[in-house]
Formats: structure tokens, C-alpha cells, sequence
């Protein structure tokens, strides 16, 4: 009887990465990894590779959570996912990180740019419009757990100051720019007046890499004295940074390692985020076969090129396991201790809150575990919950231990529409308010919902029977 050369897995509903089309897909083990499988009517058959860690991704599944719901969704379900955002009735996880594009413009043109920033395109959002966002943002959330302005390049926006004045007078438990440190570069001033919106404030850094030639690839430049200028600048007003790498295959996935041990010694650095590339809005000379990289391929690199984490430390996150990877460790005198060393990771899997000898030391474990393993919660936030674990660990004393005691590494990938999963992305948990009201997830906005993308999903609306 034939054989079939790779192991039937699940099934799912994908897009076609050319008209965007919903598609049957399959979910195949073959030579080790986890691929996708489907076929457009027009476009023909793709086979996209989605995770190179077969048993990972099967694990990812067991530290799903309950989800927990925004207070409205905005959109009825009708077309079905991903065409009815958002957030429709039908998404399954709130906001942990909502965005706000105050600035269609950056004062870079980077060959990789999903929202096709550059010095003259689009506009400013107004004052007011900006405002309106925040309280979109409020209204659904009641006290929101990280607020991200972003753009573009949003400390170009001539109100920047005054729109970080209105975010601060709401309920915001954190709120974070993201940048690309230009401006934090070139005026120290500048950045001490940033320093004065601290606690529950972040630097969003973008850094991607520390060789020039990988900077003029990724962002058209050598932008490597600015990015060692604004981090001078930061660690000299000690503000909360967190490093932002995009990781292309072929260009910096060979750097992770030494990303994270150059971090973990600056005293502003909290974390370091990796990002797979996205393949969206503008990637010029990019190859979907070369450079995309699984988020598995990115843990597997750093196990590889650092000995600071093993394979225990860097776990699901609960909120949305399939996209985010995450790593909290210890940092006293430049040393990593990574924090699961001292914990059982299936602490966090066990949803019943018994069973573990821990939990009958201390009931409360498992919920201030949980709540530093969202990403909802910010380095600087965690803090309390920090200290209130700590205490239940008899290994560990370290009286007087803050947030710049924290590190933490996440990996977070955002679905594109090769890899795009219909189960996975009812999970996404970084949402991008649109200047229409809407909140998008992130991933959906940059394939379907931006201006050059409405006449695509009008079409393929109209073109449903209903
Ligand atoms: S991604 Fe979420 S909000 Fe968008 S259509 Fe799917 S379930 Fe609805
Ligand atoms: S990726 Fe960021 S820095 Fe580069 S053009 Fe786009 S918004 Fe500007
Ligand atoms: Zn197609």
C-alpha cells in the first residue's frame, strides 16, 4: 500500500499569499519540521514552512489559557477570518499591546517597512485624532496593559510631547515608543525630557544588528554610530529600553547570541524582542524562501549561540503560545539567572492551580506566574509580582532586587499571509487601532486593512456568495 512521505497533522484555513483568497490548509510533519500545505484556485499549490520544531509546536498548544475578552468588539462576524476585523465577536484574546500610528512618516526610508514609511508619505495624525484613539483604547480595555506609540517614526510628530502628556493621563498601566532612535541620538535633551514620563515608560529600540553591512541591507544605512549614540543616551538617564531585532534569514540570525550578551550588559536594557520578518508592506530584494524564519529556528539559534538560556527557560507565553516565545531572567552584576531554573515550567501549563509541591507552599504562585509570563505585563511591571515570587523561593534572597535586576527575551512573530493559520491568529494579542475606530490585529492590519490594501479585501468581499 503507498506510503505517504510525511505525517498527516491537522487542518486549518490559510490565505493565498498572492490574491489573499481564504484556502483549505494542511498541516504536514515532513523531515523533521512542521510545514503548510494549500492550494489557490488561481495561484496554484504552496508548501510554506512553519516551525522547525516539531515537538515545540505540539507543545505550544497545552499552554493556551482562557481567553480573556475586550469589553466591546467593534465588527459582527460576517465574511468569516481574517475579513471581518476587528476586533469582530468572534477574536479570542484582548489587547495586550494596542498601538497607536501617530505619523504615517519616518525620517527613514528602510528597505523593510510594513507600514511604507518614508519622509513624505501620508500625513501626521491630528492632536485630536490621536486623543480619540487613546480613549478607543481605554473604552475597550478599561485600564490598558501597554500602550505602544508608534508610526512611522512617531518622535517626528510635531505634538509628540503633547500627545505622550494625553496618554499619561489616562489609565494606561504602561506605555512604550517605538522607535528607531534617531532623535534620542542626536539631543540629549530630548531624551531627558523622555526620562521624566518613567516608571511604566519604554524605549521600543529599534536595533536589528550590529554589523554595517546588515544595517544598510535591513534599514538602507550604516546606522550603527546613531544606535551606539542613543544608547549612550539612554543608559546615562537609566530609561527603560527594550532592543527591537527583525531577524531575516541570511542576514542577522547568526548575530542572536551575541545580541543578547551585549544587551545584558547595558544597565538601560531590559529585554530584547526578535521578530521574524513579516513579509508585508515594503521588503525590497526579498526572497520568501530565503529570508523568512520560523519563530522556532529563532529559540533554536539562541539556544545555540548563547549558553545564557536551555531549551526550559524560554516557554510559550500563555496569552497567544502559538506567536510568542518568552525568557525572564535575573540580572545582578551582569550575570544571567535565567528564572525558570528555579521553577518547573509545568507550573505554568497547570491550569487547575494543584498538583504542584510548590502550590502548597504558596497558593498564589501560579497566578504571579502566569501574570510575569504575559506580555501584557512590562518588564518594569512585573516588578511586584517579581518580588512577591522570589519570596516563595527559598534558593534565591536578594533583598532590594527592581526592575533593572529584570531581563527578558521574547521572540514574537507576527503571521504573515504564507503562514497565515485562522486558529492561531483568533489568538493575536498586539492590536493596532485604525484611524477609522477599528482595532485590528497587528498582523491582519499590515496584510489586509491598510489604505493600499482596502480595494483587495472590498473585492474579495464582494466577491462571496452570502
Ligand atoms: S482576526 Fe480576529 S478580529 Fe479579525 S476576523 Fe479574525 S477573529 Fe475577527
Ligand atoms: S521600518 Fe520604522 S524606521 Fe524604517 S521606514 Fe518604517 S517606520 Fe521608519
Ligand atoms: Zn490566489
Amino acid at each position: 500500500m503507498p506510503v505517504k512521505d510525511y505525517t498527516y497533522y491537522d487542518f486549518t484555513l490559510s490565505v493565498c499569499p498572492e490574491c489573499l483568497q481564504r484556502v483549505d490548509a494542511k498541516i504536514i510533519f515532513k523531515e523533521d519540521k512542521v510545514w503548510m500545505r494549500k492550494t489557490c484556485r488561481e495561484h496554484g499549490f504552496f508548501e510554506v514552512l512553519i516551525a522547525d520544531d516539531i515537538e515545540y509546536y505540539k507543545n505550544a498548544r497545552n499552554y493556551n489559557k482562557a481567553s480573556e475578552a475586550p469589553y466591546f468588539s467593534q465588527t459582527a462576524t460576517h465574511y468569516g477570518c481574517p475579513y471581518d476585523c476587528g476586533l469582530c465577536a468572534d477574536h479570542e484574546q484582548h489587547s495586550c499591546v494596542s498601538v497607536i500610528e501617530i505619523t504615517d512618516r519616518c525620517n527613514l526610508t528602510c528597505p523593510t517597512c510594513y507600514a511604507m514609511s518614508s519622509p513624505h508619505y501620508g500625513r501626521h495624525r491630528t492632536l485630536e485624532e490621536v486623543v480619540k484613539m487613546l480613549d478607543i483604547i481605554v473604552a475597550n480595555e478599561g485600564s490598558p496593559d501597554v500602550v505602544q506609540i508608534s508610526g512611522g517614526e512617531p518622535t517626528i510628530h510635531p505634538q509628540f510631547f503633547e500627545i505622550l502628556d494625553a496618554a499619561k493621563q489616562r489609565p494606561i498601566r504602561h506605555l512604550m515608543i517605538n522607535t528607531n532612535g534617531l532623535r534620542i541620538a542626536k539631543d540629549k535633551e530630548f531624551t531627558k525630557r523622555l526620562a521624566g514620563y518613567m516608571p511604566d515608560f519604554e524605549i521600543y529600540l529599534q536595533w536589528d544588528s550590529q554589523r554595517p553591512e546588515v544595517l544598510e541591507k535591513l534599514r538602507g544605512k550604516n546606522l550603527l554610530e546613531e544606535r551606539m549614540k542613543a544608547l549612550e543616551h539612554l543608559n546615562l538617564f537609566n530609561l527603560s529600553t527594550t532592543l527591537v531585532v527583525t531577524v531575516m534569514q541570511g542576514y542577522n540570525d547568526d548575530e542572536i547570541g551575541s545580541l543578547i550578551e551585549f544587551a545584558v550588559k547595558q544597565p538601560c536594557i531590559r529585554g530584547i524582542t526578535f521578530q521574524p520578518v513579516q513579509v508585508a508592506g515594503r521588503n525590497v530584494d526579498f526572497d520568501a524562501a530565503k529570508n523568512r524564519i520560523t519563530l522556532t529556528a529563532v529559540r533554536q539559534k539562541i539556544l545555540e549561540q548563547t549558553n545564557l538560556f536551555n531549551a526550559h527557560d524560554l516557554v510559550p507565553v500563555p496569552c497567544n503560545p502559538d506567536a510568542l516565545v518568552m525568557g525572564y531572567a535575573l540580572k545582578i552584576n551582569q550575570e544571567i539567572i535565567p528564572l525558570t531554573r528555579y521553577i518547573d515550567p509545568a507550573i505554568l501549563l497547570d491550569q487547575s492551580k494543584k498538583n504542584t509541591i510548590v502550590y502548597e507552599q504558596d497558593a498564589g504562585l501560579h497566578d504571579q506566574l502566569i501574570k510575569i509570563f504575559s506580555t501584557g505585563i512590562s518588564v518594569d511591571r512585573v516588578d511586584d509580582n517579581m518580588k512577591q515570587l522570589l519570596c516563595c523561593l527559598p534558593d534565591i534572597y536578594a533583598p532590594g532586587l527592581k526592575y533593572d535586576n529584570l531581563f527578558r527575551i521574547i521572540i514574537m512573530r507576527f503571521i504573515d499571509a504564507w503562514d497565515f493559520d485562522v486558529r492561531a491568529i483568533k489568538k493575536s494579542c498586539v492590536h493596532i487601532v485604525h484611524k477609522d475606530g477599528r482595532i485590528i490585529p497587528f498582523e491582519t492590519m499590515n496584510m489586509l486593512y491598510r489604505d493600499e490594501h482596502e480595494q483587495k479585501l472590498q473585492a474579495i468581499r464582494a466577491g462571496m456568495k452570502l
